[in-house]
């Protein structure tokens, strides 16, 4: 299926069955375990290695995407599809672009509902453990889309930007309504409410760049975490925290 994705795809086209990878640093990360500094109990080790085991039971990765025509722009603003997006910088970051690409990533509603259960049960250690694992997976997911969409482009003759999110260096949180009406979740379950939060949580939301002169690695060298062993373009060895 993910052969299939198009990086220009005018429709949104949704993905499913990816195969996802959750790295321990990355879960122990969102524990407030600072790598190589704290070191995990064999306890905490052993809580990490269940919690991962049943994570693996309710996660189910999809991804829904959708690229438009960029029709303005400024220093800190992209027009596309009849949004106007208010993005500091994004001019100096992303350089010119032809498109911008709008997806959604989530590892579904399963796992929040056995995290409930947990708690529900006085399982504390183990839920907060797997509500980790949660946010390590759909972390891992949208680096994936990344990965999946830089390698659609190269296909395709263009360039794709690093991701970025709303709420995030000082995109206003509030154009999640933009970005959903720009690629609604609706094809694989994500919602946004009126405080513009998805359900289930553990979704992420994102908007790259597409041009051929399209800056990439404005934020982190994509190929440092990227999963593809064999890519003739590699511009940097992988030295991956999240490991496929
Ligand atoms: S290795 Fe680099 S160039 Fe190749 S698909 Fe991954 S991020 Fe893109």
């Amino acid at each position: 299926m993910t052969a299939a994705l198009s990086v220009l795809s005018p429709t949104p086209a949704v993905l499913e069955g990816l195969p996802l990878a959750i790295d321990r640093d990355e879960v122990l990360r969102f524990q407030g375990y600072k790598k190589d500094v704290d070191v995990p109990t064999p306890q905490v080790l052993a809580i990490f290695e269940e919690a991962l085991a049943i994570g693996r039971r309710f996660i189910a990765p999809r991804v829904v995407y959708r690229a438009i025509a960029v029709t303005g722009g400024g220093a800190d603003r992209l027009d596309a599809g009849g949004e106007r997006l208010h993005v500091p910088q994004i001019s100096r970051l992303w350089g010119s672009i032809e498109a911008v690409g709008a997806g959604i990533c989530t590892v579904g509603e399963a796992l929040e509902a056995e995290v409930r259960r947990l708690f529900d049960a006085r399982e504390f250690p183990l839920a907060v453990m797997l509500d980790s694992v949660g946010s390590a997976a759909v972390e891992s997911l949208a680096e994936y889309a990344n990965d999946l969409l830089c390698q659609a482009g190269l296909h395709a003759g263009t360039k794709v930007t690093n991701r970025i999110s709303p709420g995030y260096a000082g995109w206003d949180t509030a154009e999640q309504a933009a970005l959903f009406r720009l690629c609604p979740g609706d094809p694989i379950g994500v919602h946004l409410n009126d405080a513009c939060f998805m359900t289930p949580v553990k979704s992420i939301s994102w908007l790259v760049g597409i041009g051929a002169e399209a800056r990439v690695d404005h934020y982190f060298t994509q190929c440092a975490r990227c999963w593809m062993r064999d890519c003739t373009y590699r511009r940097a060895p992988a030295r991956a925290t999240v490991h496929r």
